[in-house]
């Protein structure tokens, strides 16, 4: 059973959020391994970018397509003909919102999870600083948690280090982590799949831009990011 306790699986995307995430695992577990989601999202870069980021931190790989999920209903990041919502609509999510996604994210990790007895699954959704997408939230983490063990009769844990981090706090914990060049060069946020800085225009690069100017304001360091 050690070796449960000591591996993780990190939901990755080449993101900023999630290769953050990535090399807190490695510091936290022996063993770490990612999973990357494609799900007919507008940029098949993002898997190359998360691939060649796992490669660097030395850890395996795992692409799984689950395409199906733009199936199901309509929204703009799978959907290459609606326009992007800038901003959040009145009473409604804006139309990059892709509903049930960390449901589906979850239940695959924790299934793969468990062929590779790794009960620690790593993601990195946040509440704070977001754009308010209800499967972010801690009480959504905490509920599927418990209906992931409850299905499998297991006893994951899921992990959600960026949590109550605002996207400042993320930069200072990607430095705190030693990665913060990695991190800004070699990520890619943004929605109109540019690298690094991205577009400097969409929700995510705006978003991106401005935690780090606040970062790069005033260098601190991140104590009890949550484990
Ligand atoms: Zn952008």
């Amino acid at each position: 059973m050690a070796e449960q306790i000591e591996s993780a699986l990190v939901l990755h995307s080449g993101g900023q959020d999630s290769t953050t995430c990535l090399f807190w695992a490695l510091k936290h577990f022996k063993k770490v391994r990612t999973l990357c989601i494609t799900y007919g999202q507008r940029h098949a870069k993002e898997v190359e970018i998360a691939q060649k980021i796992a490669e660097k931190a030395g850890v395996p790989f795992q692409l799984l397509d689950a395409n199906v999920i733009s199936q199901l209903a309509e929204n703009s990041l799978t959907n290459h003909q609606m326009a992007m919502d800038k901003e959040k609509p009145d009473n409604s999510y804006p139309n990059t919102f892709v509903p049930g996604r960390n449901l589906f994210f979850l239940t695959f990790a924790a299934v793969i999870a468990r062929s590779h007895s790794i009960r620690n699954i790593v993601t990195g959704v946040s509440q704070a600083d977001y754009s308010g997408y209800p499967d972010c939230r801690d009480t959504f983490i905490r509920s599927a948690n418990v209906s992931l063990n409850l299905a499998m009769d297991e006893q994951f844990i899921i992990h959600t280090p960026l949590m109550w981090l605002s996207k400042a706090d993320t930069w200072a914990l990607a430095d705190e982590l030693g990665v913060f060049d990695l991190v800004k060069n070699e990520t890619l946020t943004c929605y109109n799949g540019i690298i690094a800085e991205g577009c400097g225009q969409c929700p995510s690069c705006l978003l991106r831009k401005k935690g780090l100017d606040e970062y790069l304001g005033a260098r601190y360091t991140v104590q009890g990011a949550r484990k």
